[in-house]
This record gives C-alpha cells, sequence and structure tokens, in this order.
C-alpha cells in the first residue's frame, strides 16, 4: 500500500450509542493493519479494566498541559470535566504509512480537525430513540437516577451537533450499522485519487500509453 495516504474518519456519537462497539467488530473484520484507532491522551482516571496506551494515554493536568504548550496535538478539547487530546505524530505517521486512521472525539475536536485536514470523512453514530438511549445507559451499570439524567443530558447536548458531520448512522440494528460503518471507509478507499496510486502498475499495463 506504499504511497496512499491513509483515509482519516471522525467517528463520534453520544455515550450509549453503540460507537466503541462499532468500531471494535469493524476492526475485527479489517484485521490487517490497514485500519487504527488513534489512541488519545486524557487527564481523567482509567475506569475498571481500561489499560494505559491502549484505551488512553492516562496522564496528570500539568502533563497534558505542558503537552498542549508543545503542540503535540492535532486537536485537544476538554470534555465536560477532562482533557482530552490527539497525538499529532501518530496521526501524520500512520496516514503517511497508508493506514486509515478512527479518530473517537468529540463535537470540539471534530471542528479543529475538520479545519486543519478537509479531507476528513465525519461520522456520526446516533441511538434510535431517547428512550432506547436510555435503556441502554441504564443496563450498563448501577447507576442512580441522578447520574442517569445527567448522562442523558450530556447525550442530547453531543447529539444537537450531528449536523456537522458528513455521514450519519442509526445503529438500530447492529450488525447494519456495521455494514453500513463499512461502506463509508470502503468508499473512500475506492476512490480515484487513491486506486490509482494503489493500482498504478495495473493502469500502466491496461492503458499502454
Ligand atoms: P470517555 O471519557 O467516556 O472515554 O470519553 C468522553 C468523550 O471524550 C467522548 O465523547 C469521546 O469521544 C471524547 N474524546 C475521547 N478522546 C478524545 C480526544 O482525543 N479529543 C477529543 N476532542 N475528544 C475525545
Amino acid at each position: 500500500m506504499s504511497n496512499v495516504s491513509g483515509n482519516l474518519f471522525v467517528i463520534a456519537a453520544p455515550s450509549g450509542a453503540g460507537k466503541s462497539s462499532l468500531i471494535k467488530a469493524l476492526l475485527d473484520r479489517h484485521d490487517d493493519g490497514s485500519m487504527v484507532v488513534s489512541v488519545s491522551t486524557t487527564t481523567r482516571k482509567p475506569r475498571p479494566g481500561e489499560v494505559n496506551g491502549v484505551h488512553y494515554h492516562f496522564v496528570d493536568e500539568a502533563t497534558f498541559l505542558q503537552q498542549v504548550e508543545e503542540g503535540n496535538f492535532y486537536e485537544w478539547a476538554k470534555v465536560f470535566d477532562h482533557y482530552y487530546g490527539t497525538s499529532r505524530t501518530v496521526i501524520e505517521k500512520t496516514l503517511a504509512d497508508g493506514i486509515d486512521v478512527f479518530l473517537d472525539i468529540d463535537w470540539q475536536g471534530t471542528r479543529q480537525v475538520k479545519a486543519a485536514y478537509p479531507g476528513v470523512h465525519t461520522i456520526f453514530i446516533l441511538p434510535p430513540s431517547t428512550e432506547e438511549l436510555e435503556r441502554r445507559l441504564r443496563t450498563r451499570g448501577q447507576d442512580s437516577d441522578e447520574v442517569i439524567a445527567k448522562r442523558m443530558a450530556k447525550a442530547h447536548h453531543e447529539m444537537s451537533h450531528y449536523a456537522e458531520f458528513s455521514y450519519l448512522i442509526v445503529n438500530e440494528d447492529f450488525e447494519d450499522s456495521v455494514a453500513n460503518l463499512e461502506h463509508i471507509v470502503m468508499c473512500q478507499r475506492m476512490r480515484r485519487s487513491k486506486q490509482q496510486i494503489r493500482h498504478r502498475e495495473v493502469l500502466k499495463d491496461l492503458i499502454q500509453e
């Protein structure tokens, strides 16, 4: 795949829309190293089961702000109570290696990425209804009504930004949604600008000029 620059995708969603499971299912289908999810840096504390360097790079606030100062982030934002940022060098190097990169970031970061990289493909995942979103949030854990209400308010706020994204997936049926996500990714790979680099020998042979 050398010389073909990878595609950059942003996938955003309110918590409970099923984003992480969709991305995981897509990556499982394409385990040939042709696509990766960028690991963000955050100041929030790890949740049970989260591994440093796998789910996030967990740092303290001083370290995060130092990295901001040094221009290490492609984008960064304060999402509710914590800082989150995307490493600049990892994105640039991975794309240059011809690998597709997914950014799992919020709407604020998406705005910054769109400004810095107009070729980015932005995807927003929605739940099929408020009722279903609440049901999914409730089945996740033992959270109190107050915590659930807060999460729902956050989700409504996040979803109000849907129109800033190019693609929408309403995640009602999981398998349909994975297929739709895969179609979006494959469409970008099939663009002539990418294909003519990837298949230049074939084209040379076919055109015979
Ligand atoms: P969580 O703490 O639940 O993992 O993520 C909270 C929110 O922060 C989610 O909307 C997630 O997409 C967003 N987020 C995670 N990493 C980044 C990042 O690097 N940049 C930005 N702007 N948002 C992020």
